[in-house]
Parts: C-alpha cells; structure tokens; sequence
C-alpha cells in the first residue's frame, strides 16, 4: 500500500489514519456522482446536501481524500482569484470584476464558518496577506496591483505599507513596501479536506476511495465507469480532478498541470520569532514573476513555496515530479535570504503537485444539460477559497439555477484547449525559462531581457 503521509507535511500530520476507505465494490445507482475526492468535490457535496438533504451522492477517489492538490497546498485560504484585477476589469468590465471579488472575498470567511459550523479543526487563522516589494524592481507591480484595486473601487480592502510598516509586521529583508489585503486565512490544508469527508459521511454521502474512474458517460444515463463497476447518476455526474482530470483522455488539453513546490522548516525557536515577527499569520509573497507564497504553520514553523520544476511533455504527472531538487535547494537558500537569521536552518520535509491550469487562467464550473457531464476547476493554484465559491455554484446550477451564483463569470463557461504537442512544451517551456531570465535580470539590476514585453503579454491573467 502507498505511504499516502509521505505526500506532504500536512498529509503526514492531519491527526488521522490515512487507512483507505473501502472501494466501490459493485454497481450503484445515485442522483449524483461525483470523481474526486479533493476541495472541488467535497464542496461541491456539502452545498448539495444543504440545498436538498435527500440527495444521494456518492464520490470516488483514485486514491484517498485529500491526495491531489487538496492535501499539498500552501495553506493559503486567500481571496486572490486565479485572474488579476486588473485583467478581471479588462475582460468583464467594473462591475462584474468587483462583484466578483466581493464574492470571493466572502468565500474566505465561509471556509471559516463552515469550519465553525462542523466542527472541522484546520487551524484556520485570518491573518490576511501581505504582498512586499523585495527590491526597487518589483516596486511598479505593487503599484499596480494597488492601482487595479483602487480602479474597481476596492481600495478599502487593500493597505499601501510603506517599509517600515512591513518590518513592523514580519522582518522581511530587502523591502521597499507592500500591500496588506486582510480578506485572507491560513488553514492546515489536510485537516480541512479530511474533516470536510468527514462530514459528508455523517450526512450520508458515500466515499469510496482507490477506485479509479477509467470512464465517463454522458446522455440518458449517465455515469462514471471504474474498473469494480459503474457509479450511475440519476442527475448527473461531476468531474473534479483538477490537474490530475487531464489523464483522461477526453479531457487532455483542457488543463495544463504545472508543478508548484514546497519545503517546510523545522519549528523555529521563540528567538527566531521574535527575530522575524510575523505575530499575526499573514500569508506572504512578493512579486517575483517565479512565484513565492509563505505560510507561518500552527506549529512554528515556515513554509516556503514556488515554482521552478519543468514542465514534462505530454501533460505528464508522476510522482518522481513532487520533488525537484534545483528547485528546492533554490527554496532554500530564498529562506535564508528572506529571513537572514534562519541561515542554516533545517528543512524536514520537501514535496509538490500538479496545478490545474486553464488556457485563459479563468476556473469554469458548468454542466451540460444533454450530457450531464459537469465539470469544476481550473484554479491555477488559487484554489483553497475559489473552490469553495465554485462548490457553491456548481450546487446552484444544479439546484437553483436562478440564483446569482449561477450567473457568475465562473459558471456555464469553457476555457479553450491547450495547444497540442509539441507546441504546448515549447511555448510552457519558453514561458517558464523566460519568467527565470526576468527575475534573474532584475534581482541582478540588469536590464530586462529583450522578450520581456512579448512574455509579459504571453503570460498576462
Ligand atoms: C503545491 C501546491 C500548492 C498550492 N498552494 C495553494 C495555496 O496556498 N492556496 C490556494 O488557494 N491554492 C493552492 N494550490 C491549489 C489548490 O490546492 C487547488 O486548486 C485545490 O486544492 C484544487 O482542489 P480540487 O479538489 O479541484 O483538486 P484536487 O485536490 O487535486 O483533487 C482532485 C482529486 O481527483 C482525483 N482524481 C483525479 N482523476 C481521477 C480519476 N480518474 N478517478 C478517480 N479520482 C480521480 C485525484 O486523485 C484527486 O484526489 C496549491 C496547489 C499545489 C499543488
């Protein structure tokens, strides 16, 4: 049997058994059906069974609850949405782009409320995010992204910190301002997946776990086929697989798994925090165009995460892929940048997954009314809140279709389709050895290299 704890930190320390549930073991028929046992899935059954709690539903999982993104993340339960402000108001117009935000910002405190609600201890903490500025380089981003708010009318939700108020909050080196958004949590993401499972079962919805879905039919009757029997939907079936979706066929190119990584520290010790600070549990990040995002863990120590690993011809995802070590060392050495006292601090545990990414970085939520086939996600690594908003949603278009979740930008949308090999790898790879080149150049006080304008556009959400 796999060693599911050895996935990530917060797999090996959710406080359970990761023991598998039972398979499905036989044919079943249900009202809805639904594949995949992360965040998307489990959301998506929680406002079902709130909306009508005489539905029967049932959700398989290739693995166990909590295996795919759900159970690795960054812990970031945060408002940002997989598309920028500023590109929200660009392609939808001010008042859906705000509206939209709203909602999300909302979303944060209903993971807290259901949290509350249940009983599911996932030490969420809202600390809100505090975006810095590491250098005069990514000074114009932090004015933009204050810029994009104050346009939608949002400015109340953001904070323009100036240097010395970001070291009042965490003593971070090499800053020359920040943004504080206070619409922001920090959650063990393991315990949130695993006690959101528990939930539905004590409302009555069946999990079955390492059952692989290896079909998936749609029109009169439609149904997941597993290789121990069909899960048959009355109303219909759901697909939440995220990144991991793309390994069926039918669905290849409509994610592109791209690999996020992560590494954790060893507790700190109370000199090492009063050092750094960081008393209120902001989510943390800067502007590098590789991505950063650090989380205080309950227990004391820091996580660090970004990207970097390759992305492998043919969508591929494998496990040998959680664990990049240029990436991680490079992890490593950004701690001790970021934080000059953790010099030489160890680092217990080193892991990775797959992001689902769409081809316009929008999440869609949609059910087709003639096949029955609803699919939900695309969070492009945004998706601990957004995947509760769209959770809801897909619950509304199933059982309120009139209401105004289901008119969100999210819903009954299709993102295009990745290019087909071997030009996807060659514009991802382009893409990512570029985004490298420009945050080298500029952390060096270089000038940017020449593509830049051509990447910023490319690579533009
Ligand atoms: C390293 C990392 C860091 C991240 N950090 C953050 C963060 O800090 N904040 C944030 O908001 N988001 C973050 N994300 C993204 C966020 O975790 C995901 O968007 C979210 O968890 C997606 O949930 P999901 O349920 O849609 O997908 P998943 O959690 O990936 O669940 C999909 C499930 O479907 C199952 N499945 C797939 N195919 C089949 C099949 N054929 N049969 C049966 N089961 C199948 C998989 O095994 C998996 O368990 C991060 C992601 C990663 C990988």
């Amino acid at each position: 049997m796999k060693d599911y704890a050895q996935y990530s930190f917060w797999m090996e320390t959710a406080g359970e058994s990761l023991t598998p549930r039972a398979s499905l073991a036989h044919s079943e028929e249900v009202d809805i059906a639904i594949l995949g046992a992360g965040y998307s899935g489990l959301w998506t059954a929680y406002y079902l069974k709130r909306a009508n709690p005489d539905l029967r539903i049932a959700i398989v999982e290739k693995e166990i609850v909590g295996f795919g993104a759900s159970g690795r993340n960054g812990g970031w339960c945060s408002s940002r949405f997989p598309v920028t402000p500023a590109t929200l108001r660009e392609r939808l117009g001010k008042e859906i782009a705000r509206n939209l935000l709203q909602v999300m910002f909302d979303a944060v405190d209903e993971v807290g409320r259901v949290c509350s609600r249940e009983g599911i201890a996932a030490d969420y903490r809202k600390g809100g995010i505090l975006t810095v500025a590491r250098g005069a380089h990514q000074e114009p981003s932090l004015r933009a992204s204050h810029e994009a708010y104050r346009r939608l009318g949002l400015e109340t939700h953001t904070q323009l910190l100036n240097a010395a108020q970001c070291r009042d909050r965490v003593n971070i080196t090499n800053v020359c301002g920040g943004l504080y958004t206070p619409e922001s949590a920090s959650i063990h993401p393991a315990k949130l997946v695993r006690g959101l499972a528990r939930t539905l079962e004590k409302q009555g919805v069946a999990i079955y776990e390492q059952t692989e879905v290896i079909g998936v039919v749609g029109g009169a009757e439609p149904r997941l086929v597993t290789r121990s029997g069909e899960l048959r939907a009355r109303q219909g079936v759901l697909l939440a697989g995220e990144a991991y979706l793309t390994r069926l066929r039918k669905f290849h190119r409509a994610l592109l798994p791209m690999y996020s990584l992560i590494s954790v520290t060893q507790p700190l010790t109370p000199a090492q925090w009063a050092e750094i600070g960081w008393q209120n549990y902001e989510s943390l990040a800067s502007y590098r165009l590789t991505v950063d995002y650090l989380t205080r863990t309950a227990d004391g120590r820091i996580l660090f995460g970004s990207r970097g690993a390759p992305y492998r011809f043919g969508s591929l995802i494998t496990d040998d892929q959680d664990r990049h070590a240029p990436t991680h060392s490079r992890i490593h050495q950004l701690v001790g940048e970021w934080f000059p006292a953790l010099k030489g601090i160890q680092f217990t545990h080193n892991w990775g997954g797959p992001v689902g990414m769409p081809r316009d970085w929008m999440p869609a939520v949609r059910i087709d009314p003639v096949t029955r086939i609803g699919c939900i996600g695309g969070y492009t690594g945004q998706g601990v809140a957004t995947s509760n908003l769209a959770g809801r949603v897909m619950a509304a278009l199933i059982t309120d279709p009139g209401s105004p979740l289901a008119r969100l930008p999210m819903a009954q949308r299709r993102s295009p389709n990745w290019e087909m090999e071997p030009l996807r790898w060659l514009v991802v790879r382009y893409m990512q050895r570029a985004f490298h080149r420009m945050d080298e150049a500029m952390e060096a006080g270089k000038p940017r290299p020449l593509d830049a304008k051509i990447v910023e556009a490319m690579g533009k959400h």
